[in-house]
Order: structure tokens, then C-alpha cells, then sequence
């Protein structure tokens, strides 16, 4: 899911001061000097339809996914297996304990395990693609958009950049976060009632210190409707935001984005913690938003087109990400 602040700001792509010609050449990445290039000079292959026939997979052969049930173990292990036929992911899982809070309909610890994906490069640094693949708790949903369109386009993406290891750059971090739906009937709360396996994941990695070595982090979610709409999330990074957009432009997409607005969702536990994040989210599925987190969020309101559209965004704006971002590096102990 995602939840919405209520300020709506509808803005023009901000793109001035930014370089998006191809002959400005430059490899020194500054603040107002990005350059976003077709990888090879082509458009990037990401195959659209077997992405679809993943998403079919997800909603029909497995269906709900709620965190903590049988849904959500048949997801890690088709996407555990899935993953074991690339060449170079290595992949662990991330368990934690989600407390329902007091008055929601699930009562008692709940198990929820976040998968990773790594790709292990020969640079420092991590960029990580992140999405959730757990589901709305509502009789019926099986979030082809909210929850199932990121989850498959993110393996998608790990068969595009299936390599043999070390890759050459930053290791790449594909993280399926399980719980970022909230208990109902209770309401989104950002510390106890949502975003449980990200929140886990970002506190216990600041603890060890491993946080730092993220270089960049994006998220995905609700980005299959078949009229697709992506928000630039208010608050993410305003250097990951000017790479989407170039990204879009070079990819000759450029209404894919249609303004910004304050979204909170996995994102925000690694924002907060000072890691650079975008959340890319559509948030208007069918009328007035009324698709969302019911059983109209179905495979009739989804399309291959757009998980192509954002699949391609990603891997045409992977090396600028990788250029413009580094890790942080290790803070003195006393
Ligand atoms: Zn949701």
C-alpha cells in the first residue's frame, strides 16, 4: 500500500539546470550535471510479457500473501526458485517478528521474513531495488498491482541483470520486503502498524553499521496499472528524482511521471537513516483511487505495457545511479 499525505502537489518536471543531451559526455556527476544515457544506446530489453505470466502466477496459482501465512511462504519459495536459475544472485532470507497492535483483527506475533537477492559487483557500494510482496488483509485481494506488479518486475529484473560474479560496479540488492500492509481496522502508523520488514531490516543495519554501504535506494510499488501514473514521492532524493525523469525523457516516455506528492511506505525507515531513496508509486488506480486495496486490484486492471515501462526505467537509469552515488563511508567509533 503506500499511505498518502493529504497535500497534493501537482508539478511540472523540473528539469532545468540539468544536462540530458548525449553530447554533453561529462562522467563527473554534480548535483546539476547527470547525464542519463540508453544503455549501449538502445533501449533496454525487459521482457514485459513473461512478467506478466509472472504476475498471472502470483495472483491466480498462489493468490493472497498476507504476512505470516502459507501465501507468503509459496511466494518466497517460487521466487527462491526462480532466482537459483540465474547466474550470480544469491539470495537470504531476513525473518523478524510483527506484534499486531492492540484491536487489530490478527492477534499475536506474526513471522515475517524479507527476501534479498545480491548480485556482488567490484566496487564498494549497494544499490538496492526494493518492493513488497506481501498483500492487503481483505477477503479476496490478491494485489495484482499493490504488492504483485514491483514483486515481479523486480525478477524481471534480476534475469536482465543475471551475471557472472563480480559483476563490474556496485553489488545490486534486490530486497522483497513481507508486512508493509498494516493490520486493519486499525490505521497506518509508521512505527507500529506498517512497513514491518523494512523497519526491521533498516534498524537492524544501522545497528551493525551495514546501512552505510548503501549507496542508493529504490523503491517500487503499485506500478502495474494498466493506466499508469508514477509519482515522484515528495520527500525522496532530489538527484534520484532528476535521474527517473532523464531516464523517462532518453526512454521517450516522458508522461510516464505525473507530479509529486508525500507518500509514506518502505522507503522512509532507510530515508530517515540518511540512505538516498525514491519511492516510485502510482497512486490513482481506477477512478479516484478506487482499485486500491480491494478486490478490483486484479489482473483486469494491470498490464504488461506497464511493467515494461518501468522495468526499462530501471535499467536505463541503473549506470547513472551507480555514477552519482557512493557508499558512505565508516563512521569513527570512540
Ligand atoms: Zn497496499
Amino acid at each position: 500500500m503506500a499511505f498518502p499525505q493529504p497535500t497534493l502537489l501537482l508539478a511540472t518536471s523540473a528539469l532545468l539546470g540539468i544536462c540530458i543531451s548525449p553530447s554533453c559526455g561529462g562522467t563527473q556527476a554534480s548535483e546539476n550535471h547527470i547525464a542519463v544515457k540508453l544503455p549501449g544506446g538502445q533501449i533496454p530489453q525487459f521482457d514485459e510479457q513473461r512478467a506478466m505470466e509472472d504476475l498471472r502466477y502470483l495472483c491466480e496459482e498462489i493468490g493472497p500473501r498476507r504476512i505470516g501465512t502459507l501465501g507468503g511462504e509459496k511466494t518466497r519459495q517460487w521466487l527462491q526458485t526462480q532466482l537459483s536459475t540465474l547466474d550470480g544472485w544469491q539470495v537470504e532470507e531476513d525473518s523478524f517478528l510483527a506484534e499486531p497492535p492492540l484491536g487489530a483483527r490478527r492477534r499475536g506475533e506474526v513471522q515475517g521474513v524479507n527476501l534479498l537477492a545480491k548480485l556482488p559487483g567490484n566496487q564498494a557500494g549497494e544499490i538496492w531495488i526494493c518492493s513488497h510482496y506481501d498483500t492487503f488483509d481483505t477477503p479476496g485481494f490478491v494485489g495484482a498491482n499493490d504488492g504483485g506488479s514491483s514483486t515481479v518486475v523486480l525478477l524481471e529484473l534480476a534475469r536482465q541483470w543475471q551475471s557472472q560474479t563480480p559483476r563490474q560496479g556496485q553489488t545490486l540488492v534486490l530486497a522483497w520486503f513481507d508486512g508493509e500492509e498494516k493490520f486493519p481496522p486499525l490505521e497506518w502508523d509508521d512505527f507500529t502498524n506498517s512497513t514491518f520488514g523494512s523497519r526491521s531490516l533498516a534498524e537492524r543495519m544501522e545497528k551493525d553499521g551495514s546501512i552505510r554501504n548503501i549507496s542508493a535506494l529504490i523503491l517500487l510499488d503499485m506500478v502495474g496499472d494498466s493506466q499508469l501514473g508514477v509519482l515522484k514521492e515528495t520527500t525522496s532524493n532530489s538527484r534520484l528524482k532528476r535521474i527517473m525523469e532523464q531516464a523517462a525523457s532518453v526512454l521517450d516516455d516522458p508522461n510516464l511521471f505525473v507530479g509529486q506528492r508525500d507518500i509514506k511506505d518502505d522507503h522512509i525507515h532507510f530515508r530517515r537513516r540518511n540512505v538516498p531513496a525514491i519511492n516510485l508509486i502510482d497512486f490513482n488506480y481506477g477512478p479516484a483511487n478506487s482499485y486500491w486495496h480491494n478486490q478490483k486490484d486484479n489482473l483486469d486492471h494491470v498490464s504488461a505495457k506497464s511493467l515494461g515501462r518501468i522495468g526499462r526505467l530501471i535499467l536505463t537509469a541503473l549506470p547513472a545511479v551507480e555514477q552519482s552515488f557512493q557508499p558512505r563511508k565508516p563512521s569513527k567509533r570512540n
